[in-house]
């Protein structure tokens, strides 16, 4: 590999924020926590229509989630940390779908990717849920139906950030208690 190949890698590598000098860098646990989870999200896709092909999309070579730290699909929910949802959500399947968003170990963040899994879409009929965030807290919502895949990777990349500013005291304080309270979920 040339030189100028490795320039660029390394250019890519992001640096950890804090106070540096020559054999020293300070920073908080917050920040490298969140450096290192922030690369290492392990999405468990819940796919049920359309959506779910623009995802495949998202993963292939071309965009190639992989790139983010993201390419171990997980499903199991409990060896994942970024759920995912994909398509139109019947009624019927919102039981299994809060289900699996409990069985999921915290920290966990959760991706509304398309108009169905958002709001219902064109669906407003009375099998269809008109918005996941009806039974599950959403953290990032991506609108399109369906959305292209770099909206998706955006959409990734958001939950990222929030990953990485997220203070690891929030999921112990009484705000997010009161969230999962809200959804019934202890
Ligand atoms: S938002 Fe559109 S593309 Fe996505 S699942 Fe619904 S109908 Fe299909």
């Amino acid at each position: 590999m040339s030189d100028k190949n490795l320039t660029n890698i390394n250019q890519k590598v992001e640096r950890l924020e804090g106070y540096e000098g020559p054999g020293f860098l300070a920073t908080t646990l917050d920040k490298a926590v969140g450096l290192a989870r922030k690369n290492s999200l392990w999405p468990l896709p819940f796919a049920t229509s359309c959506c779910g092909i623009e995802f495949m999309a998202t993963m292939a070579s071309h965009y190639d989630l992989a790139r983010f730290g993201s390419e171990r699909l997980s499903f199991s929910p409990r060896q994942a940390d970024m759920l995912m949802v994909m398509g139109t959500i019947a009624k019927k399947m919102g039981p299994v779908l809060r289900q699996v968003y409990e069985q999921m170990a915290e920290p966990k963040w959760v991706l509304s990717v398309g108009a169905c899994a958002s709001s219902g879409g064109i669906f407003d009929t009375y099998s269809v849920l008109q918005g996941i965030d009806r039974i599950i807290p959403v953290d990032v919502y991506v609108p399109g139906c369906p959305p292209r895949p770099e909206q998706i990777l955006e959409g990734v990349m958001k939950i990222q950030e929030m990953v990485h500013n997220e203070s690891l005291r929030r999921r112990n304080s009484p705000e997010y208690a009161e969230l999962m309270a809200s959804y019934g979920i202890k």
